[in-house]
C-alpha cells in the first residue's frame, strides 16, 4: 500500500447545517456551492502545491505570496477561493440579517452616514462587480469601506484593508434560488442572513492588532 502524505489544506466545516439558511439560500445551493465548488478549490489547491515550496504555508501567506504573479495564477486562484469561501460561510448566519447594533452599528452610521447608505453601497458594489467576484465590508486604517474584487481577488491580495464581511457574487452563489436577480440575492442576504457577530469579531481583531 502506498503511503500518502496528509493533505496540506482541508475543506473547513460549514458553520451550520446545509438547510439552515433556507428559504433565503436553499440547501440545494449550499450543496452545490460547498460540496462541489468549494471542495474543488481545496482539491485543486492541494494538487497544485503538492511537492512545492508552497505546501507548508498557511493559506493567508500563500495568497499574499502568489498574488500578482502570473506564473502562480493557478495556485493563487484556488488558494484565494478557499479563503474567500471560508470567509463567506462565516459571513452568513441563520440568526443574522438586519440592522447591526452595538459598536459596529454605531461605526456603520458614522462611516457611511446611515445604515441605509451602507446598504445602498453594499448592494451597488455587488451589482456593479462585472462578471464573477466578491463584495466586501472592510476596515481600512480605522474606517469602514465597501469594496469589490474580481474572480478570486480579495482584500488581502488587493491591499484593501482588513475584511469584515463578504458576499459571493459569482452566479453559482445565487442562480438556483434567484436566477439573474443578483440584487434580490444581495438585499435578501443583508436583510435576513448577514452575520454581524462575525463582522464585529473581525473588527475587534484588527483593533487588538493595531493597539
Ligand atoms: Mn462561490
Amino acid at each position: 500500500m502506498i503511503q500518502t502524505k496528509a493533505k496540506s489544506f482541508v475543506l473547513a466545516n460549514l458553520p451550520y447545517e446545509q438547510n439552515a439558511l433556507a428559504p433565503f439560500v436553499s440547501a440545494e445551493t449550499i450543496n452545490y456551492h460547498y460540496n462541489k465548488h468549494h471542495r474543488t478549490y481545496v482539491d485543486k489547491l492541494n494538487e497544485l502545491v503538492s511537492g512545492t515550496e508552497f505546501e507548508e504555508l498557511e493559506l493567508e501567506e500563500l495568497i499574499v505570496k502568489t498574488a500578482g504573479h502570473a506564473d502562480k495564477a493557478g495556485i493563487f486562484n484556488n488558494a484565494a477561493q478557499v479563503w474567500n469561501h471560508n470567509f463567506y460561510w462565516n459571513s452568513l448566519s441563520p440568526k443574522g440579517g438586519g440592522k447591526p447594533t452595538g459598536e459596529l452599528g454605531r461605526k456603520i452610521e458614522a462611516d457611511f452616514g446611515s445604515y441605509k447608505n451602507f446598504l445602498k453601497q453594499f448592494v451597488e458594489a455587488g451589482m456593479t462587480d462585472f462578471g464573477s467576484g466578491w463584495a466586501w465590508l472592510v476596515e481600512d486604517q480605522g474606517v469602514l469601506k465597501i469594496t469589490k474584487t474580481s474572480n478570486a481577488e480579495n482584500p488581502l491580495s488587493q491591499g484593501q484593508g482588513k475584511a469584515l464581511l463578504t458576499l459571493d457574487v459569482w452566479e453559482h452563489a445565487y442562480y438556483l434560488d434567484y436566477q439573474n436577480r443578483r440584487g434580490d440575492y444581495l438585499k435578501t442576504i443583508l436583510d435576513k442572513l448577514v452575520n454581524w457577530n462575525f463582522a464585529e469579531m473581525n473588527m475587534n481583531i484588527c483593533k487588538s492588532i493595531d493597539a
